[in-house]
């Protein structure tokens, strides 16, 4: 038997893809699948790609089901949320995977009818690309799904939610609000802004030097361009929505970035040594918890 009698998935985006890609693989996350955007081309696509059960634009419609997850950018989930929940069900769950969660928790908490409960949980996974080709159904293999249930939720619906994810592959955690959004900002935010800033920089180069940085690029660089060859609606809503912790994390590299100026400006080579040690410290610990 499937986990829900039915889940809707609103955003069918790269995320929302990948959760009902799997869900029709493995026919184990529910009976009934629906997909709700508010994009018709979203919706030809997903009816095209035969991903879902139900194709709709109606959120009232997808609101029916006995799991309702929001795949929408960050800056969309509140609203989303507020025009889908006066038509839950008692007993169904709201869960959403939003890559920052603010005051999302608390905010969407107060909104509740009742019986029915949240319990958001962010993926640990993605790529650059986005949009309903985007996904694929072992995106989440492996990979942690950290859950942040508001104060409140029912045990029970927190194990389902653990659950789903656990069915798409990933290992579960459950952490509080701000914990998530420190780690985030650190693992993903940051990174992020370090590659939008090094493309525009090469960007503002004098144009012979810009021709000749795009022509040669080698690793380094190309790297960095892929993580910014991101969304900019999905990261502009993420900058915004954590941009107390985030601007607080840019202020620590700023200070550790000025240390190693320092160093490269006295020549200090122990100084250079050991900051370059630390990354290859991170990186082998990251090879050990099977996350790079
Ligand atoms: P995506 O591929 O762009 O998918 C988002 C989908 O939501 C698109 O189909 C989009 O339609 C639709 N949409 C936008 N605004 C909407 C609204 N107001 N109502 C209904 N549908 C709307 O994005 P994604 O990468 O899957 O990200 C979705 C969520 O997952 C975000 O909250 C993000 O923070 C989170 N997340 C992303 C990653 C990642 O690496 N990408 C990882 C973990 C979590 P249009 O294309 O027509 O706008």
């Amino acid at each position: 038997m499937a986990l829900f009698k039915s889940l809707a998935v609103i955003g069918p985006g790269l995320i929302g893809s990948s959760v009902l890609r799997r869900a029709c693989e493995t026919g184990l996350l529910a009976d009934q699948l629906i997909a709700a955007d508010i994009s018709p081309a979203v919706l030809d696509r997903v009816r095209e790609l035969k991903i879902a059960d139900l194709v709709t634009n109606n959120m009232a419609e997808a609101a029916q089901a006995e799991c309702v997850m929001l795949c929408v950018p960050v800056g969309a989930v509140e609203a989303t949320a507020r025009a889908v929940l006066p038509s839950m069900q008692p007993g169904s769950i709201l869960t959403d995977v939003a890559s920052v969660r603010g005051k999302l928790g608390p905010t969407i908490q107060a909104l509740l009818p009742a019986g029915v409960d949240y319990v958001p949980g962010h993926p640990m996974a993605g790529t650059e690309h986005s949009g309903p080709d985007a996904g694929f159904s072992t995106l989440f293999e492996n990979r942690w799904c950290l859950l942040v249930p508001p104060e409140g939720a029912h045990d029970h619906a927190v194990q389902k939610i653990q659950k789903l994810w656990e069915l798409c592959g990933a290992r579960t955690k459950i952490l509080p609000d701000d914990k998530h959004d420190r780690i985030c900002a650190m693992v993903s935010h940051l990174p992020h802004l370090l590659a939008f800033t090094i493309c525009d920089t090469a960007d503002n180069l004098s144009e012979e030097i810009r021709a000749a940085v795009l022509d040669y690029a080698a690793s380094g660089f190309r790297d960095f361009t892929r993580i910014a060859a991101s969304d900019p609606v999905m990261w502009r809503d993420i900058f915004i929505a954590n941009k107390d912790v985030l601007l607080e994390t840019l202020d620590r590299f700023v200070a550790d970035a000025q240390g190693m100026a320092q160093a490269i400006r006295e020549s200090d080579e122990a100084a250079i040594t050991t900051r370059i040690e630390r990354g290859r410290r991170i990186r082998r610990t990251l090879i050990e918890n099977r996350q790079a």
